[in-house]
């Protein structure tokens, strides 16, 4: 919940503002600024303040305990000029909040945490639990000074800037090391603990046996990841209660499956229970690791809960990134942070260039000219499988005739993937038009140089039967001049000369050019690689010198 404080009348609106913006989780404190400050604070996770800074830093000043519990907060000016983040940045959101807040006043938001302001990433950002010297390790890497990292699991971190030696320190470790003066100890998920339990199993008993193995064996209770058993205990109270006292989630697999796995110790009592030799050994195992803690029994008698505990390899990340039509306004939000998330930059120098003033400092960029795609797309799997975070990235979309497929191709199911969307080019494109993909449409790339040209003509002349709105990716090239007069033949022949075309070069870039002509009016001389064509359908309109595309339902006219 957000708590919303105002004093004026000015500061009042802008609050109403956000009331009736976010009506689900804010809550409006009305009464002497005192009391409604300190109400809020006590009661929310947030607040939002339309007062000057000063008056709310003596305002709570009093109440703050802890950067990790207290709210964030964030001051917006009378004039609603300014977003300030002024407490909690990090761990109370108050940067983030500055953030949407200053959106939606149109304010500026005012962000003073150094890591967030001079592009490193801030070490208690990293999604990673994170112990010792948190703000000495920050400040020394935001001076410059050297930090060493030393990674006993290879993890997907962002780019840190770090070197071989240094004073300050990182270590990546999920053993229960303490860490040294001038470290910080940053925790992977690297830990899968599998647990058996007979029916009623005490919580306590499951989560003192995990504990135990955890200490026993030098291992970090922060590194779980998560606790695996078989399906039939997926409702077990003991390890349900176990998994929420640990902050992790319960996985589940079927006995048939755990019954393939290899195990050091099977046993009949899990075989006769719920139909596989073993379940804590075999959950854990079943992703592939390297088994720490064989299978132990609790303390208790009878004991009623087992455990065994596996180190999950390192696994790393792929981002499949498009990076919309051109202009930054286009480039989402979403695929900014996979950016900045990235160790590893794989893509062409022209998208590079793009988006290079977004990337962190440290970030290593792998660059290639055109047609490396095959190359491209297996440096940024190999590189992932050394357990790097990489994005590969592409213009518009980056599944759309372009490294998303060459890439999962290559990929194993041994790394992550995640693919952020962007704006395609006949989007783009389409907006600049009109509305020329109101009805069904497809798009059709005519470049011939790895697709068969029969193939390609035989999807036009169907697009063209179907009476399809059809998109000509690469159209026309210095080397293939005649594919796409070829292609508006085959749609003439099944559409009046008088059909509306749309030819847009460069769409969102700052030499963007758009015309609508017609099949009969088009020169394919004008077009060129840059460009993408949109011939409409047997129903396009050209209205006011737009392009559209009726929907052709008859929802218009339909009662309401
Ligand atoms: N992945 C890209 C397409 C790559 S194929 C996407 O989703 O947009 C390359 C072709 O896309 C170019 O030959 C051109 O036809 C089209 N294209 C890409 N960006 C464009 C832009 N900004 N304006 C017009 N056409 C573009």
């Amino acid at each position: 919940m957000i708590g919303l404080i105002s004093a004026t009348s000015a500061g009042a609106a802008a609050r109403d503002r956000l009331a009736t913006a976010w009506p689900d989780h804010t809550r409006v404190y009305d009464g002497p600024v005192g009391d409604a400050v300190r109400r809020a604070f006590a009661e929310c996770e947030q607040l939002v303040c339309f007062l000057a800074t000063g008056a709310v830093v003596r305002l709570v000043a009093p109440l703050l305990i802890d950067k990790a519990s207290d709210p964030g907060i964030v001051c917006v000016d009378e004039g609603g000029r300014f977003a300030v983040s002024l407490v909690g940045g990090h761990g109370g959101g108050a940067n983030e909040l500055a953030r949407e807040v200053g959106e939606l006043l149109g304010a500026e938001p005012v962000v003073t945490t150094a890591t967030d302001s001079v592009g490193v990433p801030g070490l208690d950002m990293l999604g990673l639990p994170v112990e010792g010297d948190v703000a000495g390790v920050s400040r020394a890497m935001l001076d410059g000074e050297p930090v060493a990292l030393n990674a006993e699991l290879a993890w997907p971190l962002p780019p840190l800037r770090v070197a071989a030696t240094g004073e300050y320190s990182i270590r990546v470790s999920d053993r229960a090391v303490e860490p040294a003066e001038r470290e910080v100890v940053l925790r992977p998920p690297s830990l899968v603990v599998g647990v058996g339990a007979s029916k009623g199993a005490p919580v306590d008993e499951v989560l003192g046996l995990v504990q135990d193995a955890l200490r026993d064996a030098g291992l970090s209770v922060k590194s779980v990841a998560e606790l695996a058993t078989v399906d039939a205990k997926a409702e077990e109270p003991g390890i349900l209660g176990a998994a929420e006292r640990l902050g992790v989630p319960v996985v589940t697999y079927g006995a048939e499956e755990l019954a393939t796995v290899d195990v050091p110790n099977p046993s009949d009592a899990p075989l006769a229970a719920v139909g596989t030799p073993s379940v804590a050994e075999a959950s854990a195992l079943l992703r592939g690791g390297e088994l720490l803690v064989p299978k132990r029994k609790s303390a208790a008698r009878p004991a009623m809960a087992t455990c065994a505990v596996v180190r999950r390899p390192g696994r790393g990340r792929l981002a499949v990134v498009g990076l919309g039509p051109g202009a930054r306004d286009l480039l989402t939000p979403r695929a900014k942070d996979e950016l900045r998330r990235a160790s590893v930059l794989v893509g062409l120098d022209q998208y590079v260039d793009q988006i290079r003033d977004l990337l962190l400092p440290g970030t290593r960029i792998l660059e290639s000219g055109l047609g490396a795609e095959e190359e491209r797309a297996r440096t940024a799997v190999a590189e992932a499988r050394l357990g790097q975070a990489v994005a590969l990235i592409g213009s518009g979309d980056a599944g759309v005739y372009a490294m998303a497929s060459p890439a999962l191709a290559e990929a194993s199911d041994d790394i992550d993937v995640v693919g952020v969307p962007g704006v395609t080019a006949a989007l783009a494109a389409g907006a600049i038009l009109g509305a020329p993909l109101g009805h069904d449409h497809v798009s059709i790339s005519l470049s011939d140089l790895h697709t068969p040209w029969e193939i390609i003509e035989r999807r036009v002349r169907a697009a063209a039967e179907a009476d399809l709105v059809v998109t000509f990716y690469n159209p026309r090239s210095r080397g293939r001049d005649w594919q796409l007069p070829k292609a508006l033949t085959i749609l003439a022949g099944h559409r009046k000369p008088t059909t509306p075309v749309g030819v847009v070069r460069s769409a969102s870039r700052p030499d963007e050019s758009s015309r609508v002509t017609t099949l009969a009016g088009l020169d394919p001389a004008t077009v060129d690689m840059m460009t993408v064509v949109t011939v409409g359908n047997t129903a396009t309109r050209e209205i006011a010198g737009r392009m559209v595309t009726p929907r052709g339902y008859r929802w218009q006219e339909e009662p309401k």
